[in-house]
């Protein structure tokens, strides 16, 4: 039972701490300014901003507001998908090569834990630094739906009766995972360092490389190729249940990975002085080093590849996607142009199209919002 009348927690009220003179709160925690005049949206910007961040309207950046709207339209919950043909071809002696269980259960311990490393970037490294309110009701919209995703683990792990210890944990244990999580990591690290704080050309670059981190390259790049694997396998009508919950996240991190790619966006219209040349070239160059991580990742999961499926196409659909994401934030490829290994993928977003193709049962939680965010 829960008892809600335990007041022993209750926290002490904090010291008043005033703001230093001529200080400006870009967090919303500062002491109120009661001559504080109303907000214009000429005053609201993305970073650095000096207008009250507690005040959501008036609205300035309309495409956040609909994101969060599109979000909101989305919402599913990993338990309304039956796990019950999964549950049989998991425990099936032979329903599954040992390949193809090696390759689920790589995906699964890479996602598990990666969707803290994601919901911890936001809630402790971007929320603070982002001085937007409109922006700021995106991202606590999409920490909750990250929250959905570790759950759907939890609850992938309880029905097939997997090791609950082998799949959270396999972040520090594969090392292909660990280096893609401790590459990430590192850009949270420095922005959620006590000291840190944007508003020189060098800390708000540091805000930008933890953008591209997290929005173009772990949720736009290495996400993309685990949905590939896994809704290859839903394909050949194997894993149905945990394809479909891989459908709904991904209709989710297109939402996350556009509204990044707009904030990234908007951050340069309003701050060009900081993509200068060499700080492109250094973008570039993260993303061509998260490719060459997610290769290696590819070759540990899938040393002998199986139908439809290998590292190699891996390597290739990450070149595809890597040049992508080069294009919509405004930087040259990185790798020579490839055709799209998985075409399908992009159907697989459609989930009005595809609802006949898995046979499991597919909720109509979409009632308005586009798709079209890849
Ligand atoms: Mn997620
Ligand atoms: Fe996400």
């Amino acid at each position: 039972m829960l008892d809600w009348s335990d007041t022993s927690s209750a926290a002490k009220a904090p010291a008043f701490i005033p703001l230093p003179q001529g200080a400006v709160d870009q967090t919303g925690l500062g002491a109120i300014d009661r001559s504080g005049g109303r907000v214009s949206v000429d005053e609201k910007r993305m970073i650095n901003c000096r207008a009250d961040v507690n005040q959501l309207l008036p609205l300035k950046y309309k495409w956040a507001w609909e994101k969060y709207l599109a979000g909101c339209n989305n919402h599913w919950m990993p338990t309304e998908v039956s796990m019950q043909a999964d549950i049989a071809l998991w425990k099936s002696r032979d329903g599954l090569t040992e390949d193809e269980r090696r390759a689920i259960k790589r995906n699964l311990g890479f996602f598990a834990a990666s969707e803290s490393l994601v919901a911890n970037n936001i809630v402790l490294a971007i929320y603070r630094h982002l001085t937007n309110p409109e922006c700021r009701q995106y991202l606590l919209r999409q920490s909750f739906e990250e929250a959905v995703h570790t759950h759907t683990f939890q609850y992938i792990v309880e029905s097939l009766g997997l090791d609950e210890g082998e799949l959270f944990n396999m972040y520090r244990e594969v090392p292909s995972i660990t280096e893609k999580a401790a590459w990430a990591l590192k850009h949270t690290q420095h922005l959620d360092d006590p000291g840190f704080k944007t508003g020189t050309p060098e800390t708000d670059q540091a805000f930008m490389r933890d953008l591209v981190a997290f929005y173009v390259i772990f949720e736009g790049m290495w996400f993309y190729t685990g949905f590939a694997q896994i809704l290859s396998l839903g394909r050949r009508n194997k894993m149905v249940g945990i394809a479909e919950q891989y459908q709904y996240i991904l209709r989710d991190e297109s939402i996350h990975l556009n509204f990044g790619i707009d904030v990234i966006n908007q951050i340069k219209i309003e701050n060009p002085h900081l993509w200068t040349k060499a700080f492109q070239e250094e973008i570039r160059d993260m993303i061509r080093t998260a490719a060459e991580l997610e290769a290696a990742y590819g070759r540990d999961t899938m040393p002998r590849g199986f139908l439809g499926l290998n590292a190699a196409l891996c390597e290739t659909y990450m070149h595809f996607i890597a040049n992508r994401r080069c294009a919509q934030i405004g930087l040259a490829p990185v790798f020579d142009e490839t055709e799209n290994p998985f075409p399908w993928m992009s159907e697989a977003m459609d989930l009005k199209k595809e609802k006949n193709f898995f046979e499991t049962r597919v909720i109509e939680y979409q009632n308005g919002g586009a798709l079209n965010w890849e």
